[in-house]
């Protein structure tokens, strides 16, 4: 058995090249193989969020805390609550992030692709994307 405690990891800020705004990371499992799995706590500052990007096996968030915005290439935002699950497809481009008001953290969950490919990242998500006001 092994236990990870949390005393034992630390806390990382996600990096200014793929972030806008402040975002902490807690990892929770990065899988050896053969399994693929990784997930990580992501907590955004009101205002910070993702920049555009894709999972090649897709990715799935639940909402932890807080309020959030997530938006799929060529679609409305959308807010994501506590206790909602978001279904992301592979290579599906888009974003997530904190509302710009509030604090907002997510568990996010993806697996690696059959040839090792990880998250593919692009844009930052510009001010006028960002501000749009989420769908119901
Ligand atoms: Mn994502």
């Amino acid at each position: 058995m092994t236990v990870v405690k949390a005393s034992a990891r630390t806390t990382k800020q996600a990096p200014a090249a793929n972030f806008t705004g402040t975002v902490y990371s807690d990892e929770i499992v990065a899988g050896t193989a053969p399994s693929r799995m990784r997930a990580s706590v992501v907590s955004f500052t009101p205002g910070a969020r993702t920049a555009w990007h894709s999972h090649p096996v897709g990715q799935t968030l639940y909402g932890l805390s807080g309020v959030g915005r997530i938006q799929f290439k060529g679609q409305p935002v959308r807010a994501i609550e506590p206790g909602d699950t978001v279904l992301i497809p592979p290579a599906m481009l888009h974003w997530h992030g904190a509302a710009p008001n509030r604090l907002f953290s997510h568990l996010a969950m993806s697996e690696h692709s059959d040839t090792g490919a990880g998250t593919a990242w692009f844009d930052h998500v510009s001010d006028a994307d960002y501000a749009a006001a989420p769908a119901p």
